[in-house]
């Protein structure tokens, strides 16, 4: 043992892993060699290192890690939702050490970490005050928490939904303190319905936007506009939620109605809440824009401690706001609003360029139209035209497991019996990158 640390190979292994580390390992190494041999077979140093130094570098892998998404959804919950814009990474990075998150650079004295997006969300959509927590989630239950505490929260039966799983619109009101009052129908519910339950014990009419599903036929709802009228002849507050914060529908031409922040507010919301990545394309956060006594009872409330928005975020956050300035300069740099955009044409051209990178001989892959979805419960039913690689002749469940056991994972889809990759959500740059991935993969279920 001893030997073998002297080795000159060893320096750089402790230097990156720590003494202690390099130790178990290399121990390890020699156990498994003698193990091998019955304790009397050769053992020669350099065939030790290399076996500790594997060990190593498998232990040093971290659990979350970078992976390419080829499964057309874009804003895959599972994968981290929305990729965040280069300058929204140059700014998480530069934001990571010292910096005036609650300073103020003029006076000296304290600042707030709130004011450093606020200005901006303003600006974008046209709101008074802003504040930003840590997720929409924690947005909503601050929002009722405040302004409704021990009291009635009115919400159409149509949009009591589900989120993500944990995310239900009754519980976070009653968790916040507050009571359910439900209104309406599933599918129609009214202003008059509305007028009928406020009374003595509302606090506030919350509007959700039913963003991960879609009911048709015989529906009828309110707009924006009547129940901010009827909210404000109650002397009631009045907050949407329209989870996917899209900023205009400029943005995603041709993609179906969605709700937009600066339309709710126009049409008399007090307040709004959002998402950071969700369709706005930024890193995890909830914004909340709207009046500024609103928002200011909202910056009183001690909630918001334990809600509180991370530095690197608010710093990611700020560089996505700021590309907004320009709506051009917004869908060419953000990544999800480029890949809701591109041209099925540009998308085909990608997966039929890189495809004889793919080197698999004897298995067929072919280029084929797929549909690809907005994903992060954003446009329920809607898909967007995409091209894919089917992968044809190879059992697609054990090609799907070698794909995510790479050193850089690749996530597919297994639609109708076969892998495929959909090239929408894999950026422009990393197509070949996939190709080698996927050829790494088919080679090695072949070989089993
Ligand atoms: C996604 C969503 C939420 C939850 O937002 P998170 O940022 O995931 O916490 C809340 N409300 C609506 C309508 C949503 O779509």
């Amino acid at each position: 043992m001893d030997s073998l640390l002297a080795d000159p190979g060893v320096d750089a292994l402790v230097d990156r892993y720590g003494r202690e580390t390099v130790k178990r390992s290399l121990r390890n190494a020699v156990d498994r060699a003698r193990r091998a041999t019955d304790g009397n077979g050769a053992r020669d140093p350099a065939s030790l290192l290399a076996a500790a130094e594997d060990d190593l570098v498998t232990r040093a892998r971290p659990s979350l890690t970078s992976v390419i998404n080829g499964t057309g959804v874009v804003l895959h919950t599972n994968l981290g939702r929305a990729p965040l814009a280069p300058e929204a990474i140059a700014a998480q990075t530069r934001a990571a050490g010292y910096g005036n998150v609650e300073l103020s650079l003029e006076t000296g004295a304290r600042g707030s970490r709130y004011d450093h997006c606020a200005e901006l969300i303003c600006e974008l959509t046209g709101a008074e005050a802003a504040v930003v927590t840590n997720n929409n989630a924690a947005a909503v239950s601050l929002v009722v928490n405040e302004l409704a505490r021990e009291r009635e929260v009115l919400v159409s039966r149509g949009e009591l939904v589900e989120i993500g799983g944990t995310f239900r619109i009754p519980d976070v009101i009653t968790r916040s303190g507050s009571r359910l009052r439900e209104v309406g129908t599933t599918n129609r519910t009214r202003v008059g319905d509305y007028a009928s339950a406020l009374g003595a014990e509302s606090g506030l009419i919350l509007r959700v936007h039913p963003s991960n599903y879609r009911v048709e036929g015989f529906v009828e709802r309110p707009t924006v506009e009547d129940l901010a009228a009827l909210a404000a002849s109650a002397n009631v507050a009045f907050a949407h939620d329209v989870g996917s914060g899209l900023l205009s529908k400029e943005l995603l031409p041709g993609f179906p109605e969605e709700p937009t922040v600066r339309g709710s507010l126009r049409g008399g919301a007090g307040l709004v809440t959002f998402s950071g990545d969700k369709l706005l394309g930024g890193p995890q956060a909830g914004i909340i824009a709207g009046a500024s006594d609103l928002v200011k009872r909202l910056k009183g409330n001690p909630l918001l401690r334990a809600f509180r928005v991370d530095k690197t975020t608010l710093a990611a956050l700020e560089a996505t706001l700021m590309l907004y300035r320009d709506p051009e300069l917004a869908s060419r740099r953000i990544p999800t609003l480029r890949m809701l955009r591109e041209s099925l044409v540009s998308v085909e051209s990608r997966a039929r360029t890189a495809l004889p990178h793919v080197s698999a001989a004897g298995v067929e892959i072919e280029v084929a139209r797929t549909g690809a979805v907005v994903g992060g419960g954003a446009f329920p039913g809607f898909e967007v035209e995409s091209a894919a690689w089917v992968v044809k002749g190879v059992d697609p469940e054990p090609l799907a497991l070698a794909a995510r056991r790479q050193a850089r994972p690749l996530l597919g889809r297994i639609v109708d019996g076969a892998f495929t990759i959909d090239l929408r959500t894999i950026a422009a740059g990393d197509e070949t990158e996939a190709a080698r991935i996927l050829s790494a993969c088919i080679g090695a279920v072949r070989d089993e």
